[in-house]
Order: C-alpha cells, then sequence, then structure tokens
C-alpha cells in the first residue's frame, strides 16, 4: 500500500525571525536525513507538494473575518484588530506572507486526509500539527489549525476519527473544534497547564453536550519520563480508542515532549517517542501523521526521522550518515543532538501516583460514555 510524504521544502523561504524558537530549517533538515536513509525516492512512496488550502476549505475552522486580517498582515498592510487576532505578537510574529505559509501547511494536511480517502495507508505532513491555532485568532506559533482542516475533511467523509496529540503542549484548538461532537475523539497527553502554555487540558475536560466523553486529556507533571507515557498508553490511550472504534487516526507528533526541548519538561526518550509511534501503527488504521512542536532541533530531526521510518514499515539504523552530519552541523547541529537523549532519568513516584490518578479519574468519566458509543450507521 502506498505511504504519502508531503514536500515540506517549499517552506524553507519562510521565517519566524532570529529569536524565535521555531525554526523552520528543521523541515528542511529531517527531509534531507529521510533522503540519505533512502526513505523517499522509493515504489511505495508518494511525494506530494504542499499546496495552499483554499479560503472555502479554511472556512470549515476559520473565521473569515481573521483569514482576511492575516492576509492583510501578510502583504504588509495594517491589520487595525491585530491583537484581537493574535497576529503580531512575540509568539505569533508576522512575517512576509505568513497567510501563505498558514495556507500551504494546511493544504498539505487536508491533502494528506485525500491521500487516505483515496487509498493510501499512511500519510505524513511534517509541516503539520499546528494544534493552537483557533476559529478568529493566531496562537501559540499556530496561525491556520492544519489538524482541524484535515479532520473536517474526513469527519465530511464520513469517517469516525480519532485524533491523539502527543505533543508537549495541550491541543487546545483541536479540542476546541470537536469539543461538542462525538464524530471526533480527541485525545491529547502532555505537560500539565499549572506549568506551561496553553494553560488548558485538565483531566475533568471531557467534552460538552454530544461530545461529551468524546475530549480526553491526560496532563502530566514536568519531568514525566517514558513510564508515565507507556502507562498512559496501555492503561488510557489504547483503550479509549479500541472503545470508540474509529476508521481513520491522525496523530500530532510534536517532539517538544523529547528530554532537552527548550520549552518544556517531559523528558522523553527517543525510544520513548519511538515506541508510541509503533503504538499508533498497531492500531492498523489509516493514518495521518502531522509534525507539531519540537525546538530542540536535533531532537526533530531525528524523531520525525524515525516516525517515518515506522510509517514505512522500516527501522532506521544507529549511524547518522556522514555527508548529513556537515549539513546539519552547519544549522547548529551536533551529532550526540541527532543521536537523541540516551540517558533519560526514570520516571519519579509522585509523576506516576498523579498520572494513576487521572486515569482512573478520566476512566470512570468517559470510559462508560465511549463504551456505550455506536458508530454512525
Ligand atoms: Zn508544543
Amino acid at each position: 500500500m502506498k505511504k504519502t510524504l508531503v514536500d515540506p521544502r517549499d517552506l524553507l523561504r519562510f521565517d519566524f525571525g532570529e529569536a524565535h524558537p521555531f525554526k523552520v530549517h528543521r523541515l528542511g533538515l529531517f527531509f534531507d536525513l529521510c533522503q540519505y536513509y533512502r526513505l523517499v525516492e522509493r515504489p511505495d512512496v508518494d511525494l506530494v507538494p504542499l499546496r495552499e488550502a483554499t479560503e472555502e476549505e479554511a472556512v470549515a475552522f476559520h473565521s473569515k473575518g481573521y483569514l482576511e486580517a492575516l492576509r492583510l498582515a501578510s502583504s504588509g498592510m495594517w491589520v487595525p484588530n491585530q491583537f484581537a487576532h493574535g497576529l503580531g505578537t512575540t509568539d505569533n510574529p508576522i512575517f512576509p506572507d505568513v497567510y501563505e505559509w498558514g495556507m500551504l501547511i494546511a493544504g498539505g494536511s487536508i491533502d494528506g486526509a485525500d491521500a487516505l480517502l483515496r487509498g493510501s495507508s499512511r500519510a505524513f505532513n511534517p509541516a503539520g500539527g499546528l494544534h493552537h491555532a483557533m476559529p478568529s485568532r493566531a496562537s501559540g506559533f499556530c496561525h491556520i489549525n492544519d489538524g482541524v482542516l484535515a479532520i473536517e475533511r474526513l469527519r465530511r467523509a464520513g469517517k469516525r476519527v480519532v485524533y491523539v496529540d502527543i505533543d508537549a503542549h495541550h491541543g487546545d484548538g483541536v479540542q476546541y473544534a470537536f469539543y461538542r461532537t462525538r464524530d471526533v475523539l480527541t485525545i491529547s497527553i502532555h505537560q500539565t497547564g499549572y506549568t506551561i502554555f496553553p494553560g488548558t487540558g485538565f483531566e475533568e475536560d471531557i467534552g460538552v453536550g454530544d461530545g461529551r466523553g468524546y475530549s480526553i486529556n491526560i496532563p502530566l507533571l514536568p519531568g514525566a519520563g517514558d513510564r508515565a507515557y507507556d502507562q498512559a498508553f496501555e492503561e488510557l490511550i489504547l483503550p479509549a480508542i479500541e472503545l470508540y472504534a474509529p476508521d481513520v487516526v491522525v496523530t500530532q507528533l510534536g517532539t517538544d515532549a523529547l528530554i532537552g526541548d527548550l520549552l518544556a519538561n517531559l523528558r522523553m526518550s527517543l525510544h520513548g517517542f519511538e515506541r508510541a509511534v509503533e503504538r499508533f501503527r498497531a492500531l492498523g488504521l489509516p493514518w495521518l501523521a502531522l509534525g507539531g512542536g519540537g525546538y530542540d532541533v536535533g531532537n526533530v530531526v531525528r524523531a520525525w526521522a524515525v516516525a517515518w521510518s515506522v510509517m514505512l514499515d522500516e527501522k532506521l539504523p544507529d549511524e547518522i550518515p556522514a555527508l548529513f552530519l556537515a549539513q546539519a552541523a552547519a544549522h547548529g547541529v551536533s551529532l550526540s543532538q541527532l543521536r537523541g537523549p540516551r540517558d533519560v532519568p526514570p520516571t519519579s513516584e509522585r509523576v506516576l501516583e498523579a498520572l494513576g490518578e487521572t486515569i482512573r479519574k478520566v476512566r470512570e468519566s468517559a470510559f462508560p460514555i465511549l463504551a456505550d458509543s455506536q458508530p454512525r450507521s
């Protein structure tokens, strides 16, 4: 079966600015590393270019007013209400063609969803996963919520979708989009909102109205580590997915939960990340993977290469190609960074105790509803 990779290279002309933690070159390095590992030019891989989402596609989530403001900002025009739209802040700077940036990424994720609808078994848009964008507001380095738009495409095709977000930050924008519906089960595992942006995603938040029981949040204490992830997957994430019985899985593979990240403190190892991705593969469902956060460029590059190799049913060798090393070094990324974190401290009892309590609460509140949920006929 074909696998689809959305080619991120068209994005390398955009720049959030020197001081901003979002480094666009991580996408170029990821793509090059995959090429060195021969994970791109293969008969089973469809490499598809990015294309701008249309306004008609974007209004499935975003307001026309916001899109207009983003378009004005993009062309350097003064936008009177820019701060109300979250634009022009330190987090969400206005840079040239920022509208095109957001819409290209969104088009890539929508096309990834389309590839699944046309029979591709797996699709990856490494530039996607911009999960904080809200209908009328940019947030957390995210301008257009490509994940929501891709899920909308799948939902409108009658698919029952589970969205799992392993980024260190709560997937608030995606949760918001589907908080009142049972058509999409959203699951986010992240560093607790008491300690990190965006300050939301607590275990009590399980959806409202028709969507009650169809949002799951697993906030982790800082320093969580691999064991916390393993336990959360085994006792909560995988059983919830099984109860829901989706047709398609969409995953946000932010790598900022890895140890060494600049903006989060969850101490996941590269092996822990790989296990998470392997668990998604083991679901045996059509699978759209999106990128996401990640502010240690070495971690991002290596972890997404691992993710793409898992999607291709390959095992990445330990060696990093020498030519690639020189290229990475030019961007200040060292061999040790690319190898990924080795010595990850064990998960503390305090973390596991709090997680055990979260798991118990969510199973009690959401699982009876999920167990009762029937796929739409
Ligand atoms: Zn993040």
